[in-house]
């Protein structure tokens, strides 16, 4: 009777130690089993005297109710260990702000493409589209620019060695548009232009809108009255326009227009480079050996049209100052639209 104490506290111990549920039942087999040491024990019975038999017997089996429980008691101390441990390892912080998905927004070249769209098209004015390879004819000759003027080194043009180019301006639109269509004639072409220039305020590729109108009776009062409208409008100001004498081969008159600085109100600053005013366009009336150059009657017909860089005015109307940062797709600007 006294090994049965010993055995039990073996056991005891033993079973309190277990590190995992194999180990457990390794014990219980040790102990419990067919051939486990309290089995084995209940076998010696027999040599006892039958007086004796039946509390030894009684004081064995207590002893190996006593091990079943203290392994039962270790299985559900292993088990709730075991859950607590995966809980611990698969839990979610619900107190953790979302990973949403990211929200796209507007390029501001498009925005300024839109509201350029609504502004033209609202006053009639229809929008077409042309090649950016063109012939040099449309690029060049048809625009009173004819081979050898001093006026094709003004841009520096991407050439093809077929005699191609890439646009260097929309006005090559135009002369498609003329030669297509009869006057009166009210039409806007906006897209990609392209000239070898890399700076702070060209890039190689930019956008460029061009706008026509032909028909018996316009004037340089009519193309004035059209271009304070559109700045008004673009530019949501009330600010002052002026023109100023220019020349371009295919306008006679022309000009350029500046708006009142919109970031100072003309008390100069640094984007109008304290002048007061804002660049923003050339313009003039068609010349006449453009219109007959496209079988238009410039004695019957008289046009006006203007020519303006849709990434500049993105610029200027958001106070920006590198045009390079319209293209570099960075988010931390995109974002801001
Ligand atoms: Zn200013």
């Amino acid at each position: 009777m006294q090994a049965l104490d010993e055995i039990l506290k073996h056991a005891e111990s033993e079973i309190k130690s277990a590190a995992d549920l194999k180990s457990l039942d390794h014990f219980r087999v040790y102990y419990l089993g067919k051939k486990g040491q309290l089995t084995e024990y209940l076998k010696t019975l027999g040599q006892l005297p039958p007086a004796e038999r039946p509390a030894a017997g009684q004081k064995i089996n207590a002893a190996k109710e006593a091990v079943q429980a203290l392994i039962d008691q270790r299985i559900l101390q292993l088990q709730s260990t075991l859950i607590e441990k995966q809980l611990a390892s698969e839990s979610i912080d619900v107190t953790l702000p979302g990973r949403s998905e990211g929200m796209g927004s507007i390029h501001p070249v498009t925005r300024t493409f839109d509201t350029l769209r609504r502004i033209f098209s609202q006053m009639g004015f229809v929008f077409m589209e042309g090649p950016e390879i063109e012939e040099d004819y449309y690029n060049f000759t048809a625009l009173n620019v004819p081979p050898l003027h001093p006026a094709r080194a003004m841009q520096d043009t991407f050439y093809f060695s077929n005699g191609l180019v890439l646009r260097s301006q929309m006005s090559p639109v135009q002369i498609h548009a003329m030669k297509t269509m009869r006057p009166p004639l009210r039409m806007v072409a906006m897209g990609r232009v392209y000239r070898r220039d890399f700076d702070l305020t060209h890039t190689p590729m930019f956008h460029q809108m061009e706008c026509l109108m032909v028909d018996e009776r316009v004037t340089f009062a009519d193309l004035k009255g059209l271009l304070n409208h559109f700045l008004k409008e673009f530019f949501e100001t009330d600010a002052p326009i002026r023109f100023r004498p220019s020349y371009f081969p295919f306008t006679e008159p022309s000009a350029e227009v500046d708006i009142g600085c919109i970031r100072c109100s003309g008390k100069g600053c640094r984007i109008c480079k304290n002048s007061g005013w804002l660049e923003v366009l050339g313009c003039g009336m068609v010349h006449p050996n453009v219109l007959n150059g496209v079988n238009i009657d410039s004695e019957k017909y008289r046009g006006f049209a203007f020519g303006v860089g849709i990434d500049r005015l993105t610029l200027l109307k958001y106070g920006m100052t590198d045009l390079r940062s319209l293209f570099e797709n960075d988010l931390r600007l995109l974002k801001q639209f």
